[in-house]
C-alpha cells in the first residue's frame, strides 16, 4: 500500500470493521498513514505519534494549528502508563477510568517517544486507553501511540458516524475503518496531573463526579498563567456550526431551527425544524445526538439554532461546553482549534 501525499486527493479506502480491517489500518499507521476509525467519544483521524512527518500531514490535512498539542492513544493501560509520569491521583484515574473516555495530562516520561511536534513542544502528555474495540484492535496492530484528534477539519463539528468523516476529509485520508455510530458522542473528558492538583481542562465523556468519587474530593479549576489557558488549544469557538446558535432559549424566533432537549417543545417550535436530544431528558442520549443532530439542523435554510438548556450537572457539562463554543461570535471563527 503506497501512503499518499496530503496534496493529491485520492479515493480513501473504506474499511467495514473486523480484524482484517484493523490489521490493515494497523499498518497503514505504522507507516505513516493516516486512518481515521472510531472510538466511543466520536472517531479519530490517526496518525503515528512518533512520527513528526505523520504527524506534520495530520496537522496539515485538519488544518490545525501546531500549537495546540494532540492525545496519544493506545490500546492498553500498561503501555499508557509508560508514556508518562503518574502521580497517585493520576494511577487512581487511570486505573479507574481507563479504558475509556478519560485524556490524562502527565509530565512525559524521560524516554516518551511521541514527538515534538504532537506534543506541540510541551514537557507533558496527554494520554487516552479509548474504550472501543475497532480502536484497541486498530492500535494494538499499529503497534506505537498514535495522536487521533477528531477525524473533521478544525474548527467543524466533530464526527460521530463515517458519513461526517468522509463529508469533511474524503479523499485526504488514507483509509478510514467504518463502525457505526460512536456512542458517547462528546470527546473525553481532560484532567491534568502535572503537581499535586487534579484539575478538570476539558469536560467530556467522564462526569466529574465520577473523578471526585474515585479521588474523594472535587478537582480543582484548570490553572492559568495570566492569559495563556492551560489546555492549549481550548479557545472560545470551537465546533462551530453555520448559523448562530443561541443557548438556553425558552422560545424559539420565526426562521428558527430548535435544538430541543426534553419535552414539550418551547413556544414558537416549529416540528420541521426541530431536532430533539433527548425527548426523555436523558444526558446520555443528548450528548450521543448532539453533534449529529447540530450538523443536520445547520444543513437547514435557517437563520439560526436556538438551543434548550441543559442541565448543568453530568454528562450536562459536557454538551453545555460545546454548545457554548458552538455559539462564541464567528469574530474568533479563525480560532476554531478543534
Ligand atoms: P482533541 O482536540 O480532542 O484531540 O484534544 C486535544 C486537546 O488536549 C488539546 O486541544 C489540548 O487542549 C489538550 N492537550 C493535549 N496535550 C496537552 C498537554 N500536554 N497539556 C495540556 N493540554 C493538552
Ligand atoms: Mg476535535
Amino acid at each position: 500500500m503506497t501512503i499518499n501525499s496530503p496534496d493529491a486527493p485520492h479515493a480513501t479506502l473504506r474499511l467495514a470493521a473486523d480484524a482484517n480491517a484493523s490489521r490493515k489500518a494497523g499498518a497503514i499507521l505504522a507507516g505513516g498513514g493516516l486512518v481515521a476509525f472510531p472510538t466511543e467519544t466520536v472517531y479519530g483521524l490517526g496518525a503515528d505519534a512518533t512520527d513528526a512527518k505523520a504527524i506534520a500531514r495530520l496537522y496539515a490535512t485538519k488544518g490545525r494549528p501546531l500549537f495546540n498539542p494532540l492525545i496519544a492513544h493506545v490500546d492498553t493501560v500498561e503501555k499508557a502508563l509508560a508514556l508518562g509520569k503518574f502521580s497517585q491521583q493520576a494511577r487512581r484515574l487511570a486505573e479507574a477510568f481507563w479504558p475509556g473516555p478519560l485524556t490524562l495530562v502527565v509530565p512525559a516520561a524521560p524516554d516518551c517517544p511521541v514527538c515534538e511536534l504532537a506534543r506541540a513542544g510541551l514537557p507533558s502528555l496527554a494520554i487516552r486507553v479509548p474504550d472501543h474495540p475497532v480502536a484497541r484492535a486498530v492500535l494494538a496492530a499499529a503497534g506505537k501511540p498514535i495522536a487521533a484528534p477528531s477525524a473533521n477539519r478544525s474548527g467543524h463539528v466533530s464526527p460521530t458516524n463515517p458519513a461526517h468523516v468522509l463529508a469533511d476529509l474524503d479523499g485526504l485520508l488514507d483509509a478510514l475503518v467504518e463502525a457505526g455510530p460512536t456512542q458517547i458522542g462528546v470527546e473525553s473528558t481532560i484532567v491534568a496531573c502535572l503537581d499535586e492538583e487534579v484539575r478538570l481542562l476539558r469536560p467530556g465523556g467522564v462526569p466529574r463526579e465520577a473523578l471526585a468519587r474515585v479521588l474523594g474530593h472535587p478537582l480543582s479549576a484548570p490553572r492559568t498563567d495570566g492569559t495563556k489557558p492551560l489546555a492549549p488549544g481550548r479557545l472560545a469557538s470551537h465546533y462551530a456550526p453555520r448559523h448562530p446558535v443561541r443557548l438556553d432559549a425558552t422560545a424559539v424566533n420565526p426562521g428558527e431551527a430548535c435544538l430541543a432537549f426534553g419535552t414539550p417543545l418551547p413556544p414558537g417550535a416549529d416540528p420541521a425544524l426541530t431536532l430533539n436530544l433527548s425527548e426523555s431528558g436523558s444526558l446520555v442520549e443528548a450528548a450521543a445526538n448532539l453533534y449529529r443532530h447540530l450538523r443536520a439542523l445547520d444543513a437547514l435554510p435557517v437563520t439560526g439554532i436556538a438551543a434548550m438548556g441543559i442541565p448543568d450537572a453530568a454528562l450536562g457539562e459536557a454538551i453545555r461546553d460545546r454548545l457554548l463554543r458552538a455559539a462564541a461570535p464567528r469574530e474568533t471563527a479563525q480560532e476554531n482549534f478543534t
